[in-house]
């Protein structure tokens, strides 16, 4: 066994390509990028293929919590992430959890690391863009990845339970933080496949955390640098809705990639028996993983520019909206403290405490959201009056409330 282990190292020392400039390095890697690759990932996950596991063939038609093939899903992924040379470890966080990750030590400064992930766990149903999709480019850039030499260090990081309530990342990013690593930039898949519009649209959610707003600029202009074909929109504050937010509680750079999930060709069989493959845009499936696998290599390979420092969020706060007076528009910005998931509601009054309207009443995890208010609709005109208001937030024993005046 350790016989074959040494042998295996000496055979990647020999093909890791050569030392070479940073843009030959992009180039090159977006080259090996292979479409039949990713879809075959995609139909094994969404029970499409049959899989040869042990000794018998099984599809794997539901990744969800605790199914078996969940279990058989994450052996999968193991066994994909040790057949490129890597060594695949599991995190039995508890039970029914299980995130699978494979780091490849950087040459240079390997105390850096970068993190490209996404939750291979599903919902009851096929899951092919949710998140086989995403699941399918991170195993991509390890197989391509893990044959050159990059300055800091790579884990790639299926996680588990994301469905649940980014469970298995939790967990995960906690362990990082207790071993103290320096986790340097994280970029998350979650639903790359979807692009009923053809506008080639892929969002990327940032937040001022760490250097996260540095970090989508830079994948926004490598994608322009290198013309991958695909129209990249950076969504600041973007959503905590993924795995991505884990990171974003300990004040790391972090980043999703996604499909239209604000722009409007959001995929309409999400959480559906219909998130099969079929529906995919194949040539959106692969740029979004181009430009994915790209990027994490680039901020690998470089270090990101921007002043580092960590944006932890303490306390709940309300902000004073945005204009204020406003007509018939205004914005207000609020925040829910890191390590926090709790019910928030934002709602207007009149100045009789009478109840105008509720903007925001959810469960939410930790970051910085913005909502529009407007006092006036296409169909009616305005709907109130001018004059003063209140608008409060509330989330468990904390309440703030502001005013703001509506000048028509
Ligand atoms: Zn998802």
């Amino acid at each position: 066994m350790i016989k074959s282990k040494i042998i295996l190292a000496l055979f990647i020392l020999i093909n890791n390509h050569a030392a070479q400039n940073s843009s030959d390095l992009i180039t090159n890697i977006l080259s090996e990028v292979n479409i039949d690759t990713l879809k075959k990932t995609v139909q094994i996950l969404s029970g499409e293929l049959l899989y040869n596991y042990n000794s018998s063939q099984v599809y794997i038609t539901n990744r969800g919590g605790k199914s078996t093939e969940n279990v058989i899903a994450g052996d999968f992924i193991g066994k994909k992430l040790n057949s490129f040379g890597l060594s695949a470890q599991s995190h039995d966080y508890r039970s029914n959890g299980r995130n699978i990750f494979a780091i490849q030590p950087g040459v240079a400064n390997s105390t850096e690391v970068y993190i490209i992930c996404a939750h291979y766990d599903n919902v009851n149903n096929p899951g092919a863009d949710d998140n086989a999709s995403g699941t399918a480019a991170v195993l991509e850039a390890a197989r391509i990845l893990s044959q050159y030499n990059l300055s800091c260090s790579i884990i790639y990081v299926l996680f588990d339970e994301e469905e649940s309530g980014l469970i298995g990342s939790s967990f995960f990013s906690e362990k990082l933080h207790n071993e103290s690593q320096q986790v340097k930039g994280v970029i998350n898949l979650d639903m790359i496949g979807y692009d009923g519009n053809n506008n080639h649209a892929v969002e990327i959610h940032t937040q001022e955390r760490g250097n996260s707003i540095d970090l989508a600029d830079h994948i926004l202009r490598l994608c322009k640098e290198y013309r991958i074909d695909l129209a990249p929109v950076i969504i600041n504050p973007g959503t905590n809705r993924s795995d991505h937010a884990s990171f974003w509680n300990y004040g790391w750079s972090a980043v999703l990639l996604i499909e239209e999930l604000y722009g409007g060709d959001f995929n309409p069989y999400y959480h559906s028996l219909d998130d099969v493959i079929s529906f995919f845009n194949m040539d959106y499936f692969y740029n979004c993983a181009r430009l994915a696998i790209a990027s994490i290599a680039s901020i690998a390979n470089e270090t990101i520019t921007g002043n580092s420092t960590d944006l932890r969020i303490e306390n709940f706060s309300l902000k004073q909206n945005f204009p204020n007076p406003f007509n018939p528009g205004t914005v207000i910005e609020y925040s829910v403290p890191d390590n926090t998931h709790t019910l928030v509601t934002l709602k207007i009054y009149d100045l009789l405490g009478r109840e105008i309207t509720t903007l925001v009443n959810e469960e939410t995890g930790p970051g910085n959201y913005s909502v529009n208010f407007k006092a006036y609709d296409g169909l009616t005109g305005y709907t109130l009056s001018s004059g003063l208001y209140l608008y409060t937030l509330r989330a468990g024993e904390y309440s703030e409330t502001k005013k703001m005046i509506l000048v028509r």
